[in-house]
């Protein structure tokens, strides 16, 4: 028991895929609001980690919660992203046929949600959260701009605003840096530090420059297990993390 102060609780969480335990008695627990970095080796575990949270895949065993009540092992996919957590894959899914607002109309009819959504007339209220979460993002200049035409940096963030609009408690964002300009990696360090607070977000990324830059808590993972945890200036300094990236 972790006395309600976490918005997600995972405890010995193990996946297997053909007796290979991609997690092995993973335990984890986020603060709402937290900032958290996840990083390890390649093959640590950290895609099928974000997996875990998002129901696509079963632990084995294990508990896995979301605030105190409910249970993301017996929730499907879809449940999971209504009860409020978002997720931003790697590679940019934006509509590139609609402009920046439209995407966010076709991201705010929800999963469920087609090209009809379009067709619906959008509210003062609902005009006003797109534009608000437009300008987050730093893109309200762009709103009637075709998403194809968005430079490789702004259609992520355009992503991240896709998943704010569901209004996710806990947002997970894989690898958000890949690929962006030097600038556009600093503006995604400030995006990711303005949404911690009002959410929890977890980020999975390689670059430790990237990672040093908005530390607050780092998880390292290795071979399915924490392997370490803590303020970034202790962890990178830790011999047994060291070593695993040495080894890599
Ligand atoms: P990371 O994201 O940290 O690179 P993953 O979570 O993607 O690591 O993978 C962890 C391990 O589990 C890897 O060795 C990978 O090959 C294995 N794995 C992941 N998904 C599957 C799957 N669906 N079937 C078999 N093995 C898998
Ligand atoms: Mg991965």
């Amino acid at each position: 028991d972790t006395g309600g102060k976490h918005i997600l609780y995972m405890e010995d969480i193990t996946v297997s895929f053909d007796g290979f335990k991609a997690l092995n008695d993973l335990t984890l627990y986020i603060k709402p609001g937290e900032l958290r970095c996840i990083i390890g080796p390649n093959g640590a575990g950290k895609s099928t980690l974000m997996d875990v949270i998002t129901g696509k895949t079963r632990p084995d065993t294990g508990s896995c919660f979301f605030g105190q009540t409910m249970d993301l092992t017996r929730m499907t996919e879809t449940e999971i992203a209504t009860a409020g957590i978002g997720r931003k894959f790697q590679k940019p899914t934006v509509f590139p046929e609609h402009t920046a607002l439209e995407n966010l109309e076709l991201a705010m009819a929800g999963p469920k949600g087609t090209w009809q959504a379009l067709l619906q007339p959008v509210t003062g209220q609902q005009y006003d959260w797109m534009a608000q979460t437009l300008e987050t993002v730093g893109l309200l200049a762009q709103k009637d701009q075709l998403a194809g035409a968005l430079s490789h940096g702004q259609k992520q963030w355009l992503e991240i605003a896709m998943v704010l609009m569901q209004k996710p408690r806990l947002l997970l964002v894989d690898e958000p840096i890949a690929g962006m300009t030097r600038q556009e990696v600093e503006r995604t360090a400030e995006l990711l530090q303005s949404l911690a607070g009002e959410h929890s977000v977890m980020v999975v990324e390689h670059d430790m420059e990237f990672i040093r830059s908005i530390a607050n808590t780092v998880t390292v993972l290795h071979q399915g297990s924490v392997l370490a945890e803590g303020k970034m200036q202790d962890v990178q300094n830790d011999p047994k993390v060291i070593e695993v990236y040495l080894g890599e």
